[in-house]
């Protein structure tokens, strides 16, 4: 087998091409866009910070036009979000790069109010392309089940050149991120739908535990391979999943609702299709 770190990378980032989840500030080099991203997605789930940062670019779409304003006006338009500190913060922060510009800030970003190791490393990776990680409990828990070992900040930093490898940071750090959100989750990995597993340390350990009931032709077999066509096509129909697993119809069905009632697949009986379920 390949280098480990070199394993992960290379089909981490090809999976991630195919999957990775779409939000107008993906790809942005902006480091406004980046920062109000980061700062609104402090303690809140991704798609819903997401719902309103559209809100916010729009009527702010540079640290100026939101200096301009007061902080009760900020404070509204925040509203229903929470911890409402973050908006006072990058209402601050907000003037301070009005009044001095990024360049003051470029090399010290976590001088500015609200702005901790986190959200400086991403905006680093992000807006500058910087070789660093933006690391969070959700990125260390992947690598930590995926090397097998405990990872804190000593390790990222000692690991580094390998981790990013000859990767762009941006993408490097977003695969992660969207791996660790879709696949990798906290309670619930779906280890059969990831890119990574033959190399993981966490899968390979619960493969050895598990008393393996014959896998050829088994319903574990099968399920692997919907779910990994799937992956690839989102939608198969029923003819193209009997010639997969090479089952009658009637056992076919049969997998099809389990898969269904571990949400794993949406069974549309009418139109003789599955999809695969989105999180
Ligand atoms: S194989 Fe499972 S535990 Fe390992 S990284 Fe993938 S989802 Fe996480």
């Amino acid at each position: 087998m390949k280098n480990k770190f070199q394993y992960f990378n290379r089909y981490l980032l090809v999976w991630y091409k195919k999957n990775k989840r779409s939000f107008s500030w993906r790809g942005s080099r902006d480091p406004w866009k980046i920062l109000l991203l980061e700062t609104l997605s402090q303690q809140t789930q991704l798609e819903r910070a997401n719902e309103y940062y559209e809100l916010f670019i729009d009527k702010y779409p540079n640290p100026e036009t939101m200096a301009r304003k007061r902080s009760r006006t900020i404070l509204k338009d925040w509203s229903g979000l929470g911890y409402n500190n973050r908006a006072l913060r990058l209402h601050e922060t907000s003037k301070l790069i009005a009044k001095h510009g990024w360049i003051k800030y470029k090399q010290d970003l976590d001088s500015l109010p609200g702005v901790g190791e986190y959200t400086k490393n991403a905006v680093e990776a992000f807006a500058y392309g910087k070789r660093v990680i933006a690391v969070d409990v959700n990125i260390k828990r992947v690598l930590r089940r995926y090397h097998g070992e405990s990872v804190d900040k000593k390790w990222i930093e000692d690991n580094l050149d390998r981790l990013i490898g000859s990767s762009d940071p941006r993408n490097w750090n977003q695969a992660i991120m969207d791996l660790s959100s879709m696949i990798c989750s906290n309670r619930d990995p779906r280890c059969y739908l990831c890119p990574i597993e033959n190399s993981c340390s966490k899968f390979i350990e619960i493969q050895k535990d598990v008393k393996q009931a014959p896998f050829k032709g088994s319903s574990r077999e099968k399920r692997g391979k919907i779910l990994k066509k799937l992956l690839n096509t989102r939608e198969l129909d029923f003819k193209d999943i009997q010639k997969l697993t090479k089952s009658n119809q009637k056992d076919m069905l049969s997998l099809l609702y389990k898969m269904e009632n571990d949400k794993l697949i949406n069974v549309n009986e009418e139109k003789k299709i599955v999809i695969l379920t989105r999180r």
